[in-house]
């Protein structure tokens, strides 16, 4: 019997890939996650899902989502919109700059386009401020290519599934690699199905830490599944990854930088308090630091100096001349 190619240390045959699909969609058909972006086909509101998704858990995006499309119901009244509205209705979601980039991509493709947004991968990918996970997610989600999405779920599922080395399930795959296995595994014609359904068992049972291989409709043809089937550990001691008996695996040798001594935790405050002001409002420079940061000095201005700059070439703020005097406000 031919065998279908599969870049891993598994090669399937073509009756095991068709058994390896049908399991997972079944088991997706009975456990898939119910989103309400999943439930729209339109290109707009799935590509408002995918950027909030980018860096902000379901949870907290569900709601934002529903009143950033009630504010903004089209690509073009999103394009119309003041950039402080678009910040300001960003609240709650972090990493503002996504909110300047969906402005800045609806104000092109409304320009453009007539606000419709283009069909084809690379159509999608030659966008602004569309990476290439954005892309295939658009694409597939919105516009039924047939294409793999690998997010962090899926590359998760896919490198244990085919691990290289079974006694290190999570090593680490290539961007290639991973790009590689999906697009083998992909069934023509179910894509949307085939990624949400790796997505959700990323999420749902093959979990970073404490994948449930018991309940995982794949455990059959895993390489992983034997090194997560470690002895139960004692009461107290923290889980680990099979391979590596000293702990967790060590990703940096660099100190860790408290969050809230970072530029982006300093980011957020100055966002937070321009939010804060009424549409004509702004905040004199000489008083901005010392409202974002109690400790703020002197020696403190260069760096703000230099952050404020960065910050309004990204079109998240504005400096202007008032009275003689700088002052820092929501971009209009
Ligand atoms: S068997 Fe376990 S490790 Fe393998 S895909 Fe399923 S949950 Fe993940």
């Amino acid at each position: 019997m031919p065998r279908v190619e599969i870049p891993s240390p598994f090669h399937l045959s073509p009756g095991q890939l068709r058994r390896l699909r049908r399991r997972l969609l079944a088991w997706f058909a009975a456990n898939g996650r119910d989103m309400p972006w999943r439930r729209s086909r339109r290109p707009y509101p799935i590509l408002v899902s995918e950027i909030m998704l980018q860096q902000t858990q379901v949870e907290r995006v569900e709601p934002k989502w529903r009143a950033f499309l009630k504010a903004f119901p089209s690509l073009n009244r999103l394009a119309q919109a003041p950039r402080r509205d678009v910040i300001v209705l960003w609240d709650g979601l972090g990493y503002n700059l996504r909110a300047v980039r969906l402005h800045l991509l609806a104000q092109r493709i409304s320009r453009e386009r007539h606000g419709r947004l283009p069909r084809t991968l690379e159509e999608l990918r030659a966008l602004p401020g569309v990476g290439p996970y954005t892309a295939s997610a658009l694409a597939c989600f919105a516009f039924g290519v047939d294409t793999p999405v690998v997010d962090t779920n899926i590359e998760r599922v896919l490198r244990r599934l085919f691990a290289a080395d079974p006694s290190d399930p999570d090593a680490p795959i290539t961007k290639r690699r991973g790009a590689t296995l999906a697009a083998a595994l992909l069934p023509a014609g179910r894509s949307r199905d085939w990624n949400l359904a790796l997505m959700d068992l990323g999420a749902q049972v093959c979990a970073p830490r404490q994948p449930r291989c018991g309940a995982c409709p794949l455990a059959a043809w895993c390489t992983a599944r034997a090194a997560f089937a470690a002895p139960r550990r004692q009461a107290g001691s923290q889980p680990r990854s099979p391979s590596t008996p000293g702990g967790p695996r060590r990703l940096s040798r660099r100190p860790a930088v408290r969050f809230e001594n970072s530029n982006r935790y300093y980011r957020g405050r100055i966002v937070k308090l321009l939010r804060s002001l009424a549409p004509h409002e702004s905040v004199p420079l000489s008083q901005l630091g010392r409202r974002i940061k109690a400790d703020f000095t002197v020696a403190d201005r260069a760096w703000l100096g230099k952050e404020l700059r960065k910050m309004a070439r990204e079109g998240l703020l504005e400096v202007r001349r008032k009275n003689g005097r700088s002052h820092v406000a929501m971009p209009s």
